[in-house]
C-alpha cells in the first residue's frame, strides 16, 4: 500500500486525518511512464487522478498563436515530486484539460476517479476538504497559465491583437467610409463649382459617374462593415485588413480615374492620393502600406506617362494652367518627385506611429489583466482576513463565557469545601483544595490577560481616551500596591510632582500599565527592598519610570520583555503568564507613547527600571486645559 506520509504532503488531501488518508492510500495504484509517453490527451476526460512520485510531468496545451497559423503544443507548466494532475476528474466535466506527458521516466500515484467518488460522498468532511482543494488548485494552474500567456504575449512580437484593438480597427474603417461620402460629395460639389462658377472646362459627366460608382461600393463596404461587428474576434483582424486592403485599391483606381478627367498632371487635388495612404497604413502592417502607397504611386505615374507620351488622349483644364503643360517635362517630372516623396514620408510617419499605438495598446490589456489578478489576490487575502476576525471573535467569546462559567462555578465549589460547610477537611484535604484554586484564579488571570490584550487590539483604549489627571491615577496606583509592598516589608516611594500636566489618555488603562510595573517591582525584588514611583515632564513628554532594587533583567532577556508569554530567565521562579508587559506595551503605544526597560539603571543601581512616554500638549481637535 502506498504510505500514508506520501499522501499527506499532497496539497489536495491537507487536513484530512490519518483514518481518511489509509482509506484513500487503499484505493491508489501505482503507474510507470517512459520519457515523453503522452499520459492523457488535452480535453479528454481524466479517468484518473495523478499523483507524481517521481520524474518530471509537462503540461500541454494547443495554442493558436495567429489567426491563419496552426495551432502549436505548448508547455504551460513542468510538475515536480508531490504535485497531483488529472484534476479534471474530480471536477465539472467543463473545466479545462491540459494534456500531460512524462518528461523523464515516471512513477506515479494512480486513483481511479469511480473509487474515490463514493468515498468522498460517504465521508463529507473528506469531500468537502478535497473539492475545495481541488478548485484552489484548479483555480492557481488557470491564473498561472494565464499569465504565462498574457507575458507572453506582451513581450513577443506576435501580433495577436487584443480585443481593444479590433474594435478600434472596425472604427477606423468606419471613419474611412464616413470620409468617402464626404468624398464623393466634394467631388461633384467642387466639379459644378469649377465649371458654372469658375468657368474651368472639362468633361463633368465621366466624373460624376465615378462619383456614383464610389457611392455605390461605399454603400456596399458600409453594409459589410457592419457585419464584420458580429465577427469571432480571432478572424476580425485578418479580415479588416483584407477588406482595407481591396477599398484602398477601389479608392485608388477612382481617383486615378477622377484625375485623368479633370486634367491628370494640372490637377492640385492629386495631393489628396496622401489620404488614402495615411488611412491604410493605420490599419494595415508596415509591408502593405508601402505596397500601397506604391500602387500609388504606379497608378499615377502611369496616368501621366500615357498622356505625356499620348497614348491616352489628355484633359485639358481648359482656363486653369497653360495647355501644354502635361507636356513640359520639368514640370511632370518635378511633380512625380514631389508626389512620391509625399506619399512614402505618409507612410512611413503613419505607420510608425501607428505601430506604436498598437504597441501601447497590447501593453495596456496585459498590465490590465495582471492588475485584475492582482486585485482578485487581495480580494482573497482580505476575506482570509475577515474570517480570522471572525474566528478571534468567536474564540473570544467562547473564552468568556465558556471558559470562566465553569471555572466560576469550580471556584465556588471549592470556596464551600474550604469553608467546611460540607464537613471536616484533613489538612492534607486542605492544602490540595487551596493549591486548586490558586492555580484557577491563575487560569482566570491568563484568561482576562487575553481578553485584555482583544480588547486593545480592537481599539477599547483609543475609544475610553480623554483628559485626565496623570497625578490622580498614579496615586491610586501607589495606594492600591502599599499593601502588597508591605507584605514583603518593601518601601515604596512616589515621587509624583502636583504640577503635573493632564494628559490625553484612558485612566483605567494608564492604571493596568503602572499597576502592572509596579507589581513586577514587588515581585522581582525580594523583601527588604524598594520600589519607586517617578514621573516628570520632559520638553515634549511626560515620563514615568518604576525602579526596584530587585534581581534585576539578564541582557539577554531584555530584547524580549515585551513579547507575548515571554518569561524571563531571572524570573522563572515567580509564578505569571508573560504576558504583562505586552498587553503594558500596547496600551503604551496606543497613547502614542514608548516604552523601554533598563537593568542596572542609572549609573550601575542594581535591579530594573522600567520607562514609559505620552505625548504632552494637546492631540489635533483636542484641548487640554492645565489645573
Ligand atoms: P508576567 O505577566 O508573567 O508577570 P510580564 O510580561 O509582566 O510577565 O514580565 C515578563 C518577564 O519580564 C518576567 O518573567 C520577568 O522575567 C521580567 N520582569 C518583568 N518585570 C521585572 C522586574 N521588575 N524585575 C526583573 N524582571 C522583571
Amino acid at each position: 500500500m502506498i504510505p500514508i506520509q506520501l499522501l499527506r504532503k499532497v496539497s489536495v488531501f491537507e487536513g484530512l486525518n490519518d483514518r481518511q488518508l489509509e482509506k484513500i492510500a487503499s484505493l491508489c495504484g501505482e503507474e510507470i511512464h517512459v520519457a515523453g509517453a503522452l499520459i492523457f490527451k488535452e480535453g479528454a476526460p481524466a479517468q484518473k487522478v495523478y499523483i507524481l512520485r517521481e520524474g518530471k510531468i509537462a503540461l500541454e496545451m494547443g495554442i493558436r498563436l495567429w489567426p491563419e497559423q496552426k495551432i502549436r503544443q505548448m508547455t504551460i507548466e513542468i510538475l515536480s515530486p508531490g504535485e497531483l494532475f488529472g484534476l479534471s476528474t474530480l471536477t465539472e466535466s467543463d473545466v479545462l484539460t491540459m494534456a500531460a506527458r512524462a518528461v523523464d521516466r515516471s512513477k506515479l500515484i494512480v486513483l481511479n476517479a469511480g473509487d474515490l467518488h463514493p468515498l468522498m460522498d460517504e465521508d463529507h468532511d473528506m469531500g468537502y476538504r478535497i473539492a475545495s482543494g481541488v478548485a484552489n488548485l484548479v483555480a492557481a494552474r488557470l491564473r498561472d497559465t494565464r499569465l504565462k500567456l498574457t507575458g507572453f504575449l506582451g513581450e513577443s512580437q506576435v501580433a495577436l491583437e487584443q480585443t481593444p484593438e479590433e474594435s478600434t480597427a472596425i472604427r477606423r474603417i468606419q471613419y474611412g467610409i464616413n470620409f468617402r461620402w464626404v468624398a464623393v460629395i466634394g467631388v461633384v460639389v467642387i466639379t459644378l463649382l469649377a465649371n458654372l462658377v469658375f468657368g474651368i472646362r472639362f468633361p463633368i459627366l465621366p466624373v460624376l459617374v465615378i462619383a456614383l460608382i464610389i457611392a455605390l461600393y461605399n454603400v456596399a463596404f458600409w453594409r459589410y462593415t457592419e457585419r464584420l461587428e458580429s465577427e469571432e474576434p480571432a478572424t476580425v483582424i485578418p479580415k479588416v485588413r483584407r477588406y482595407v486592403w481591396v477599398q484602398s485599391v477601389a479608392d485608388l483606381l477612382a481617383t486615378t480615374a477622377i484625375i485623368h478627367f479633370t486634367g491628370g498632371v494640372e490637377n492640385p487635388f492629386i495631393l489628396y492620393y496622401v489620404f488614402h495612404v495615411i488611412l491604410a497604413s493605420i490599419i494595415l502592417p508596415y509591408r502593405l502600406a508601402y505596397l500601397l502607397a506604391t500602387l500609388a504611386v504606379a497608378l499615377f505615374t502611369s496616368l501621366v506617362g500615357l498622356e505625356y507620351f499620348q497614348i491616352i488622349p489628355h484633359v485639358h483644364l481648359e482656363g486653369f494652367v497653360r495647355p501644354d503643360l502635361y507636356l513640359q517635362t520639368s514640370f511632370v517630372l518635378a511633380v512625380l518627385f514631389g508626389f512620391g516623396t509625399t506619399l512614402y514620408i505618409s507612410a512611413y510617419l503613419t505607420t510608425a506611429i501607428a505601430g506604436e499605438l498598437r504597441k501601447r495598446q497590447r501593453e495596456t490589456v496585459a498590465l490590465r489583466d495582471r492588475l485584475l489578478l492582482e486585485a482578485k489576490e487581495l480580494e482573497k487575502a482580505n476575506e482570509e482576513l475577515v474570517r480570522l476576525d471572525r474566528l478571534k471573535t468567536y474564540f473570544l467569546a467562547m473564552a468568556s463565557h465558556d471558559l470562566k462559567t465553569p471555572l466560576a462555578a469550580v471556584q465556588s465549589y471549592l470556596h464551600v469545601m474550604l469553608g467546611g460547610f460540607v464537613g471536616e477537611l484533613s489538612d492534607q484535604h486542605r492544602h490540595m483544595l487551596e493549591r486548586s484554586s490558586t492555580r484557577i484564579n491563575e487560569l482566570f488571570d491568563l484568561i482576562n490577560r487575553f481578553l485584555d490584550l482583544a480588547q486593545i487590539e480592537k481599539g477599547k483604549v483609543v475609544e475610553e481616551m480623554e483628559i485626565i489627571s496623570l497625578q490622580e491615577v498614579l496615586n491610586s496606583c501607589v495606594e492600591d500596591i502599599r499593601i502588597l509592598a508591605a507584605e514583603k516589608s518593601q518601601e515604596l516611594k512616589a515621587d509624583i510632582p502636583s504640577d503635573l500636566p493632564k494628559v490625553y489618555g484612558s485612566a483605567n488603562h494608564l492604571k493596568q500599565v503602572v499597576t502592572n510595573l509596579l507589581s513586577n517591582g514587588v515581585k522581582f525584588t525580594p523583601e527588604g527592598g524598594s520600589i519607586t514611583l517617578r514621573a516628570r515632564e520632559t520638553d515634549h513628554h511626560i515620563e514615568v519610570a518604576v525602579m526596584d532594587t530587585g534581581i534585576g533583567i539578564v541582557p539577554d532577556d531584555l530584547p524580549h520583555l515585551f513579547e507575548q508569554f515571554y518569561r524571563g530567565k531571572g524570573g522563572a521562579t515567580a509564578k505569571g503568564t508573560g504576558l504583562g508587559l505586552s498587553i503594558v506595551k500596547r496600551i503604551v503605544e496606543a497613547h502614542q507613547g514608548k516604552i523601554w526597560a533598563e537593568s542596572p539603571y542609572d549609573d550601575g543601581q542594581s535591579g530594573a527600571k522600567f520607562v514609559f512616554t505620552l505625548p504632552k500638549g494637546q492631540p489635533a481637535g483636542i484641548k487640554i486645559f492645565g489645573d
